[in-house]
């Protein structure tokens, strides 16, 4: 589809649309452009299944949203149903950048350590969304925590074995959990890795 049939069609859609559109998708389309929390949890899925790439670079830049547009319009026009709306163009065009801190997917090799024993942990889930404030825009910020569970798996004796004094005192270790840009996770990252997380964290 050319820009020109694009925006012809988008045209149509204006004089089929003269009452008040909506954001809402024609019930059962297989092609929905959602909001922009449904877009950022596409992108938490896709790097988990390795559909985007983030080597060296942890940001996901949206698909041209004229693109994106003729790409959806196509898979509506194939299913009889109606072409995107004037509102669904516009949220095309404001989905954010996504800044996704994810050490483990950006530098090969290097795997989430835990800050309190050093253990290798295997897998995070995502945390809450946040925002990245830029000089000029804003982006959306997503990171994962992770549990260490052989923190909780030590056995009492042994710890109390590596400790003088009253072991009855000794209160079992907690499983740690912590989240992938904490002070104390990138103390216990690779130096090159810690220095490329250079933000302010406002909360
Ligand atoms: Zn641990």
């Amino acid at each position: 589809m050319s820009i020109e049939q694009f925006f012809k069609k988008i045209s149509a859609q204006r004089l089929d649309n003269s009452g008040a559109p909506s954001m809402c998708p024609p019930a059962g389309s297989s092609a929905t452009v959602g909001s922009t929390i449904a877009y950022t949890e596409s992108i938490k899925k896709s790097i988990d299944a390795n559909q985007i790439n983030i080597v060296g670079n942890p940001i996901v830049k949206q698909t041209c949203p004229f693109v994106a547009a003729a790409r959806l319009n196509d898979v509506r026009q194939r299913g009889g149903e109606s072409l995107l709306t004037e509102q669904e163009v516009a949220a095309l065009t404001l989905r954010p950048e996504v800044f996704a801190w994810v050490p483990e997917n950006i530098f090969p090799g290097v795997r989430m350590k835990c800050p309190a024993c050093e253990s290798i942990v295997s897998s995070g889930r995502w945390s809450r969304n946040r925002t990245l404030h830029g000089l000029a825009k804003q982006a959306v910020y997503i990171t994962k925590e992770y549990i260490c569970y052989k923190c909780a798996a030590v056995p009492t004796s042994k710890r109390s074995a590596t400790t003088s004094g009253d072991s009855c005192k000794q209160k079992p270790r907690k499983q740690k959990q912590f989240q992938a840009d904490a002070p104390e996770a990138l103390a216990v990252l690779p130096a090159h890795v810690s220095s490329m997380w250079h933000f302010a964290n406002s909360g």
